[in-house]
Formats: structure tokens, C-alpha cells, sequence
């Protein structure tokens, strides 16, 4: 059987697999603590539920624009303007279907091969991968855990080079749940000055924000950011709607009308009536979102506190998304009720198998000290989980 080398080059989401032998134990009922996933436990509301119903029996099941539906990208630019002082038209907002598909098809739309993308660590797993199929190298930065895992601007100039297309700055960020203040982004942005460089703004975790942290978008920090950057949002995680598969881009007009091209072949529109509901939950979304947010604050502040008080765990308080980021390095080469653990995989794989708490190592994220654990689970799960991690680090 013929299997291009692409797709054979392309590794299955980290993420994904250790979800996978979770649910796998699960199924033989063994009980397990889930700190992988990478979604809301929350429900998607009701009323953007009852939008796409309503859309539904209004016979919203035939194709749209390519782009999506005018009234959508009307909303969406109208939400950039108001909550990030951003102003594109229309014409300049593409939707997706979901901002996994906004990073593929805006890296179809603006690299070429060879190009180089400046990717920090700790990345998101898909960035490295959508990159190497559009044929073009990640470039990855080591940063600093003392700074709180950021890159710094010295670092970006010293990763420039003749090759450098794109830079992704993804904040909030996953997995690393730390937020960079508009004083350090403002920092990044002047190092691009007077470079050819693209900046793709992750911000798909603009919501999630915690304690004094702000959010701030790229584009948002002078005229030569706002038309160098591609801006990355989605319905996902702000709406708890991950399964809807709706996520956008807004920036320069071209980039956005090469990424409608190429959508227009790939996928055509979004789904009819999801994106009615996206209209609802763009004009009805605040209250629900909110009530989200503190929740996930109340968690992060916890999930940190108790990682911090287990021996040889370190964790920096996530301001933002729903991860906690801690650095178990100190137990690599131990051995563990018989597991040699020589790594965040062999911590992962040990840990689920011998104390069915199931988390995602660092290593896909290129960071191989650290572990992630997502607090999009209750209290209760937490308060289960991390007294069943501290026992096993200390059997
Ligand atoms: N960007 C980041 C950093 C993410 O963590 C995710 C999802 O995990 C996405 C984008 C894409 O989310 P979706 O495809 O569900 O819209």
C-alpha cells in the first residue's frame, strides 16, 4: 500500500494517544483521573445550542460563502473592534472550521518551502507539524524557565534570519499557561521592525485570563504589528464548543484571500447552522464566559498550590488557558515501583499505569522536564488526582 512520505512523516497528536490508552483503561473500568484533555468540561450553552437548532429547522443546511456567512464575519469583526481594538473589515475575516484549521491553512497561505518559523518552546504540538507540511523548518528558541517559559526579545532578534517567514506567538498559551504582558509583547513587536517577518497571534485563549493578567492582542500594539500578523481565535474554548469544529482568522487582505482559495478547494464553507449559532454566541456570549473564566481561576490557583507543595514539583501559577506546566525533571532517573523513569513519556506512560492518573508529558512540546496537566476537570478530580500523583512520587 502507497503512503505518501508526508503523511508518513506526520505523528499522531500527542495529546490524542495519551486520551487514547486513558479511555482504553477506562473501558476495562479502570478508574482514572483525566488531566489530558484539552477541552471545557463545561457543556456548550443552551442558547447557542438553540441557535443552530432553530438554523436547523430554518433549512440552514446548504453551502454558504466559502468564508463563511457575511452576518458572521460582520459579528466577528465587530468583536475584534470592540474587545481588541482591531479594525478589519468583513472582507478580511476568514472562518474556519476550527483554529486547528486556521494555523493549516493560514501556514498554506504564507510559507513556502524553506522558509524558517520561529517557534518558542513550549510550543503547541500541531505548530511544528503544520509547519514541515507546508514544506517550510521550524526554528525552535530554548527560553527560560525563569522566565516563566517566554521568549525574550534578545532571543527573537538572535533567531531571525534571511530565511524567516513567521513567528507564532501563542498567549495565552498551551501548554505553558503563561500570558505575555503588552509590555513584553510590545518588546517582541519592535524587534520585528523593519523585517519581512509575519506574526501568526494564537489567541485562542483570550478568555481565560487570571488574577491581574491582561490580554492583549498582537495586531492590537502599533500599524507595523497589526499588518504583519495573522489573528487566530476560534469558538472553542471561550464557548466551550470544541466539537463544532468554528474557528477564524483576520489580517492582511491578501494572506486572508489566499487562505479563501485554498478553502474554497479544501473544505468549502464552515457548517451552515454552527455558524448561526457562532452568531449568537458572539452577541449573547459574555455572562456564560465569565462564569467559565472564574471557575477556571479558582482551579489554576489551587492545581498550582498543591503541585508547589509536592517535594522536587515545580509549577509557575498559570495566568491563562487551562494548564498547569510543572517541572518533574527531578525524578528522571529514578525508579519507580519498578518503572525506570528516564523521562516526561516514562513519567506519563508510569504514572497512568501504576496510579491511573492519566496527563500529557512535555516532550511533544519540546520541553521534556515538564508535564502538563489540564484543569478542565472539578475540583474533586483534582483534589483526587494530585493526592494520587504525590503518593505515587513518594512510593
Ligand atoms: N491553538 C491552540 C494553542 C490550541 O491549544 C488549540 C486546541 O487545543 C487550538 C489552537 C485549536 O482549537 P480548535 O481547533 O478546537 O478551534
Amino acid at each position: 500500500m502507497k503512503v505518501s512520505k508526508r503523511a508518513l512523516a506526520v505523528p499522531p497528536s500527542a495529546t490524542i494517544a495519551v486520551n487514547s490508552r486513558a479511555k482504553e483503561l477506562q473501558a476495562q473500568g479502570v478508574d482514572i483521573v483525566r488531566f489530558a484533555a484539552g477541552e471545557p468540561d463545561f457543556d456548550t450553552p443552551d442558547y447557542i445550542k438553540d441557535a443552530a437548532i432553530e438554523a436547523l429547522r430554518a433549512g440552514k443546511t446548504k453551502y454558504t460563502a466559502a468564508a463563511g456567512i457575511i452576518e458572521l464575519r460582520t459579528a466577528i469583526a465587530a468583536k475584534l473592534l470592540n474587545e481588541n481594538g482591531l479594525n478589519y473589515t468583513a472582507d478580511q475575516i476568514i472562518v474556519n472550521l476550527g483554529g486547528k484549521h486556521s494555523v493549516y491553512e493560514s501556514m498554506q497561505a504564507v510559507l513556502d518551502p524553506g522558509d524558517e518559523v520561529i517557534l518558542p518552546i513550549p510550543y503547541w504540538v500541531t505548530y511544528p507539524e503544520t509547519i514541515k507540511l507546508a514544506g517550510a523548518v521550524p526554528k525552535i528558541v530554548q527560553t527560560d524557565p525563569d522566565n516563566s517559559y517566554k521568549i525574550r526579545p534578545e532571543q527573537l532578534k538572535e533567531a531571525i534570519t534571511k530565511k524567516t517567514a513567521m513567528f507564532i506567538i501563542n498567549s495565552p498559551n498551551n501548554p505553558g499557561g503563561f500570558t505575555y504582558t503588552p509590555e513584553e509583547m510590545t518588546a517582541l513587536a519592535k524587534v520585528l521592525e523593519g523585517t519581512n517577518v509575519m506574526v501568526l497571534s494564537d489567541e485562542i485563549y483570550e478568555k481565560l485570563v487570571y488574577g491581574k493578567t491582561k490580554f492583549v492582542s498582537f495586531a492590537s500594539l502599533s500599524e507595523d504589528a497589526y499588518n504583519r500578523t495573522i489573528t487566530l481565535n476560534g469558538f472553542s474554548k471561550a464557548f466551550s464548543m470544541t466539537g463544532w469544529r468554528m474557528g477564524y482568522t483576520a489580517g492582511p487582505l491578501e494572506i486572508i484571500k489566499a487562505m479563501g482559495r485554498l478553502q474554497s478547494h479544501m473544505t468549502q464553507n464552515p457548517v451552515t447552522f454552527a455558524q448561526d449559532a457562532a452568531v449568537t454566541a458572539l452577541s449573547k456570549g459574555a455572562g456564560e464566559v465569565e462564569k467559565m473564566r472564574i471557575e477556571f481561576e479558582r482551579r489554576a490557583k489551587y492545581m498550582a498550590r498543591r503541585l508547589n507543595g509536592i517535594k522536587g514539583v515545580k509549577c509557575c501559577e498559570p495566568t491563562g488557558a487551562f494548564y498547569c506546566f510543572p517541572d518533574v525533571s527531578s525524578y528522571y532517573g529514578r525508579n519507580i515501583n519498578g518503572a525506570e523513569i528516564k523521562g516526561s513519556m516514562d513519567f506519563a506512560q508510569a504514572l497512568l499505569e501504576q496510579a491511573n492518573v492519566a496527563l500529557v508529558p512535555g516532550l511533544p512540546f519540546g520541553c521534556d522536564a515538564n508535564v502538563r496537566l489540564s484543569f478542565a476537570c472539578s475540583l474533586e478530580q483534582i483534589t483526587r488526582g494530585i493526592d494520587s500523583l504525590e503518593k505515587w512520587l513518594n512510593s
